[in-house]
């Protein structure tokens, strides 16, 4: 495992957007429940979206460590704004960038330099953590797919351009030929936003469910890995390991922040004639923050600038994981202290701690439970393949065995 050095420069100019632009809207956004137009189009402009993708479509050809340093610095102000430097990065962009035409490519790059966060639909109500056992049907008519189905907890439904769907595929016979990833812009028609979640946290960035009805994709929108339908489903999700370095860095970000205001007002808040920060049982809770944050941040510096087996594009599954619990579990953990040391300032709205604290919750839960991806990291330790699902064992995702 490598730790790399980080591009300094860029981590400073991101801290300075952030000081600027993002952390005086941060309470806004969450109170408005708004997703925040305005932030998108300085990101935009100072060239935080899109990074990732090779100059020839316009990107800096930024590596995802370059991603996450400026994730970081974002997720210290803001959570929704470091997400959509995430997804405007990584996860669906990157498998465009990696599998996708060039017309696929042409259109995904216009759109995301523009400002748009590309959304990835794969979770159904009835296939979570069991993504391959997902229902929404995709049927071959002439040059056309037919999707019919419905998406839940899409980040972004409503706001996103680009939507890559996962869905099975049949052809003209019914014959089932697995699952297949396609592309359709928001505002085509059968493409419906029918419910928008209410969250504990991250208020800004809307959770939809997608309703598909009789959507109809150009097979030029189906996107063709080289492992055709049999392999492509595993190819394809091989991409979540970028967001899921992305999303764990998010969380970091969020503890690095909470850990930051918390140090600042053990220095300035006075107790029994001096300042809190003198007791060693709360210099001990901030040791231990400290210690924990870098800790993740060097796991997720390592993950990001892995590469799977096989000639992989994207972080090594079992390195982005671990990565994620770890940094996950632990960001939970330091928000939480750092609210602590504010006493009741920390459970009200007059400080940015119990904001923190509601965001940071979802990171052992959204792109891979912390339960899942254990079992992940314990299959790849153990040498076998994940467990049986409903499905047939040809269409499993296959990082872990790989
Ligand atoms: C804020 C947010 C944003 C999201 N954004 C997206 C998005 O953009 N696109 C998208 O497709 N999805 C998205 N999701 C969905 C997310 O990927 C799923 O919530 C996740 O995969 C878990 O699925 P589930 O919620 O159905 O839980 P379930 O799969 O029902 O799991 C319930 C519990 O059982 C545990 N469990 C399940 N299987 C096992 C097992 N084999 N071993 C041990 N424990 C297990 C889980 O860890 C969990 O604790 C988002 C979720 C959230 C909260």
């Amino acid at each position: 495992m490598t730790i790399p050095a980080i591009n300094e420069s860029l981590r400073a100019r991101a801290e300075a957007f952030a000081r600027e632009h993002v952390a005086p809207r941060a309470a806004a956004i969450d109170a408005a429940r708004e997703y925040p137009w305005d932030i998108v189009e300085k990101l935009a402009q100072a060239g935080f979206m899109g990074m990732s993708m090779p100059a020839e479509w316009g990107g800096q050809g930024a590596s995802f460590l370059d991603v996450a340093v400026v994730v970081e610095e974002m997720a210290k102000a803001c959570t929704v704004t470091a997400r959509i430097v995430v997804e405007g990065n990584m996860g669906a962009i990157s498998t465009i960038m990696a599998y996708g035409s060039e017309a696929q490519k042409a259109w995904a790059s216009k759109l995301v330099l523009a400002g748009d966060k590309p959304a990835i639909c794969i979770t159904e109500p009835d296939a979570g953590s069991d993504a391959t056992g997902m229902t929404t049907r995709a049927e071959k008519r002439g040059d056309r797919w037919i999707i019919n189905g419905v998406k839940h907890w899409i980040t972004g439904a409503s706001v996103s351009r680009v939507h890559l769907i996962f869905a099975r595929a049949f052809d003209e016979q019914g014959r089932d030929l697995g699952i297949g990833g396609f592309l359709a812009e928001r505002g085509q028609k059968g493409l419906e936003m029918t419910r928008r979640e209410t969250t504990m946290g991250l208020c800004g960035m809307p959770e939809g469910e997608l309703t598909f009805t009789d959507l109809e994709v150009a097979d030029e929108m189906l996107i063709r890995p080289p492992g055709g339908f049999a392999r492509g489903f595993a190819q394809l999700i091989n991409a979540y390991n970028s967001q899921r370095v992305g999303a764990g860095t998010v969380a970091m970000g969020i503890a690095a922040g909470a850990l930051d205001h918390a140090i600042e007002w053990v220095k300035g808040r006075e107790q029994f004639g001096r300042p809190i920060g003198e007791f060693q049982g709360l210099q001990w809770m901030i040791a231990d923050m400290r210690t924990q944050l870098t800790a993740s941040r060097l796991m997720l510096h390592a993950a990001a600038a892995s590469r799977g087996p096989n000639g992989s594009l994207f972080p090594d599954p079992d390195l982005a994981a671990q990565a994620k619990i770890f940094a996950s579990e632990a960001a939970i953990r330091i928000v939480n202290d750092s609210l602590q040391l504010f006493g009741a300032r920390g459970y009200g709205r007059e400080f940015p701690l119990e904001r923190m604290a509601r965001d940071v919750r979802m990171f052992t839960i959204g792109g891979g439970t912390a339960q899942v991806l254990r079992t992940l990291v314990a299959s790849k330790a153990l040498g076998w393949k994940l467990p049986q699902t409903r499905v047939q064992p040809a269409q499993l995702p296959r990082q872990a065995a790989e």
